[in-house]
């Protein structure tokens, strides 16, 4: 299944501590960029100030860089470690699905960047992130990386660990309620319900090369005693709902069997991030089985 391929993280290499510490000129973004470099300068001038000529080492050496998983979006679903990590912060890189509310708990002093993708705007590849991170870190800034939802579910925190792992940089996660337990929640939806649900699959609709490569979704994931967020053949009145922004004021919705969801998605014109659930459960939501636009009118009165 996809979701494993993502997050396989059996192949890991052994941190190479031997690398820790080198002092090597990995500023290349940074130089690229004024505005980062300048930053980068004046954490590295904080850092000297209070390490003085005989620093000691561990007051000197790199800072930590923390995954924080900002939930769904709804900011008081944020975890109490992740609120106290955003607001002593030196610096927090930050993509698309970290809403406003969250960014704005951010602390007076601290440096935000986005590293996100977003139509018009130039979006940093993984590995510039990966840099980025690095470049802080060695700085001996406090970094804080946000990710939207739980940054270990489809969110790409397992490749920023191993990188950062090997360069000899403490990672540590704090984890994030993931979108599909946030919204369901939200809708009143049970993901596993006695009798109903036995199980519940993660499934992401993006492939590893950014939707080129034909996806794969295990047959078996269209068990019918199953709560899917994507599906591959299931009965086509099974229950299903999507949401666009869930949690958040922008949220929007629809419900509708199988066979009409797609149709009813784009009539709506729900766009990303929209999640897809699907299974029997959905049926169980107080708001099952109100037309799609009763629901969202329902939705954006709250
Ligand atoms: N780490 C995230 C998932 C990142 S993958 C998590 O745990 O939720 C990005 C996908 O997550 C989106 O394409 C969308 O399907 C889903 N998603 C994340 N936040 C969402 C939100 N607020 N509303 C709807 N879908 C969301």
């Amino acid at each position: 299944m996809l979701g494993t391929e993502v997050l396989d993280h059996t192949k890991k290499p052994k941190p190479d501590l031997s690398l820790h510490r080198v002092c090597k000129g990995k500023n290349d973004i940074a130089l690229q960029l004024p505005e980062l470099k300048k930053l980068l300068e004046v954490l590295k001038r904080k850092r000297e100030s209070c390490c003085g000529n005989d620093g000691d080492g561990e007051k000197c050496g790199p800072g930590n860089v923390f995954l924080v998983g900002t939930g769904p979006g709804d900011p008081e679903l944020l975890t109490l470690k992740a609120v106290k990590l955003v607001q002593k912060a030196d610096v927090l890189l930050y993509d698309r699905l970290v809403s406003n509310d969250v960014l704005e708990m951010v602390g007076p002093d601290a440096r935000l960047l986005y590293v996100g993708k977003t139509a018009g705007y130039h979006s940093r590849t993984q590995e510039e992130i990966h840099e980025l991170l690095l470049s802080f870190a060695e700085a001996g800034a406090t970094v804080v990386r946000l990710k939207g939802g739980d940054p270990l579910v489809f969110g790409r925190g397992g490749e920023e660990i191993d990188f950062l792992q090997q360069q000899g940089i403490q990672v540590k996660v704090v984890p994030g309620i993931t979108s599909a337990s946030g919204i369901a929640a939200e809708l009143g939806i049970p993901l596993t319900h006695r009798g109903v649900a036995n199980s519940v699959r993660f499934l992401t609709g993006h492939s590893r090369k950014g939707g080129t490569d034909p996806l794969f979704v295990a047959e078996n994931a269209a068990d019918p005693d199953s709560t899917l967020l994507m599906q591959h053949g299931l009965p086509a009145n099974t229950p299903a709902a999507a949401v666009e922004r869930g949690t958040t004021p922008q949220q929007r919705m629809v419900f509708a069997e199988l066979n009409d969801l797609a149709d009813k998605v784009a009539q709506e014109e729900l766009v990303s991030p929209t999640l897809i659930i699907i299974g029997k459960v959905v049926a169980l939501s107080p708001l099952w089985p109100l037309s799609s636009k009763e629901a969202s009118c329902l939705m954006e009165a709250v």
